[in-house]
């Protein structure tokens, strides 16, 4: 789960994070109560979506001249003037892609006078299995950039989640980013505090970019980008409210009510299957037989009628999807049930795509015989490869159904 910019702030603050103060402002009103609580004399109203790289960002709606997703402002007139252009408008940026994203909030912030932008981040190395810190003197811009044009300037270093955040990557943080005196104290701090909010919130990413510099010596987070872990939800019942269900994928909002993993993906054939690891396996061998899967979905472990059911639907309400994949291992569901849920499933929610349905394991005879004996088109297939080169073949050269 992602939050906004604004949220992040907030909850990074109660660690002791150093943030300008801001209010987050839902319409042109609030925009200019959150301005005249700030002191001035520089405000900056930033596009609350759940993207990077705003600043660079352009409204679609607005000419190619027009300002980005986070613009200075002088006075409060001018931050209602941003805001009324801003609020309601379609921001494109590198990470939204071209179709861009819909402005509903806005984030009403202090301005600061910058000396310099520094780039700070913790998130799960998956290599190394612990903490990393990544920390670039290339604050500011987009940190893929930075690692494809100039990778040495960025330092990773990994935390041994034993003996948790030491002194030490406190000071090699500041030697990475060049700083000494005051400012390598302040980088220590800003770490320690990061760390600790990472740990408490069981993040599995915190990105300052950038961490700044103030003209009075200050380090300051301008922009933060944190995202928690789906599995320790459960840990975190107050983190659920700030969940922004607008900036999700309704289809993934869908499935998630019905506990299956569901991710969209480019292609025509849409995949049913249990277990990660066996629809990973599929979507490689639909790949192999120069098919394109539609999406990952993985229905669980007890591949249920209602479970079926509810995964066809939303594999269906992609009109990009032309065929159907069921991969299905019966081990502690059995595979006549799993048929059974198929069948009615593909009667519910009438079908009108081809269906390859493949499936293995306990009482799959049965299984195969529900299938054959339904009187719906349902193509068997024998195995894995069988069943990718047959819904391969049938999105390229659909039948009538
Ligand atoms: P994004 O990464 O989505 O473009 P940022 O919040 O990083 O958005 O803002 C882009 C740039 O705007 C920053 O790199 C910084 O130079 C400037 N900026 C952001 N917040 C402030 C602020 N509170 N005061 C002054 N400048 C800011
Ligand atoms: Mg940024």
């Amino acid at each position: 789960m992602n939050i906004h910019e604004y949220q992040a702030k907030e909850l990074l603050a109660k660690y002791g994070v150093p943030v300008p103060a801001g209010y987050p402002a839902m319409s042109v009103d609030e925009a200019v109560e959150a301005a005249q609580q700030l002191p001035g004399p520089l405000w900056v109203v930033k596009a609350q979506i759940h993207a990077g790289g705003r600043g660079k960002g352009k409204f679609k709606e607005l000419g190619p001249d027009a300002k980005g997703g986070v613009r200075l402002a002088h006075s409060v007139d001018e931050v209602r003037e941003h805001a009324a252009e801003m609020l309601g408008k379609t921001l494109a940026t590198v990470q939204t892609g071209p179709a861009g994203k819909q402005v509903q909030r806005l984030y009403i912030t202090d301005g600061v006078d910058i000396e310099k932008e520094y780039y700070l981040a913790i998130l799960v190395d998956r290599e190394t299995g612990r903490p990393a810190i990544v920390a670039s003197t290339e604050g500011g811009m987009n940190i893929e950039d930075v690692a494809h044009e100039s990778p040495e300037k960025i330092r990773t270093i990994t935390v041994d989640p034993a003996t948790g955040l030491m002194p030490h990557h406190g000071r090699a943080v500041a030697a990475a980013l060049g700083l000494s005196g005051d400012l390598a104290k302040q980088a220590s701090k800003v770490l320690a505090s990061l760390y600790k909010a990472f740990l408490g919130t069981d993040a599995s990413q915190i990105e300052i970019n950038p961490l700044a510099v103030t003209d009075k010596g200050q380090l300051m987070v301008l922009d933060a980008k944190v995202g928690f872990d789906n599995n320790a939800e459960f840990r975190h019942p107050d983190l659920e409210q700030l969940r922004d269900l607008t900036e999700e994928d309704p289809m993934e909002i869908e499935a998630s009510k019905y506990d299956l993993a569901y991710i969209k993906l480019d292609g025509n054939i849409g995949c049913m299957v249990n277990g990660a690891g066996l629809a990973m396996a599929t979507m490689d061998i639909i790949k192999l037989e120069g098919g394109e899967p539609a999406n990952f979905l993985d229905v669980g472990g007890g591949a249920t009628k209602e479970k079926v059911t509810a995964a066809f639907k939303i594999i269906l309400s992609d009109p990009s999807v032309q065929g159907i994949l069921v991969n299905i291992f019966g081990g502690i569901m059995r595979c006549d049930i799993i048929a059974e849920g198929v069948v009615a499933a593909a009667r519910e929610v009438n079908l009108h795509v081809p269906l390859v349905v493949r499936l293995e394991g306990t009482n799959v005879q049965q299984g195969k015989d529900i299938l054959a004996s339904s009187g719906l088109p349902i193509i068997p297939a024998n195995d894995l490869g069988d069943a990718a080169r047959k819904i391969v073949a049938e999105v390229k050269a659909p039948v009538a159904a």
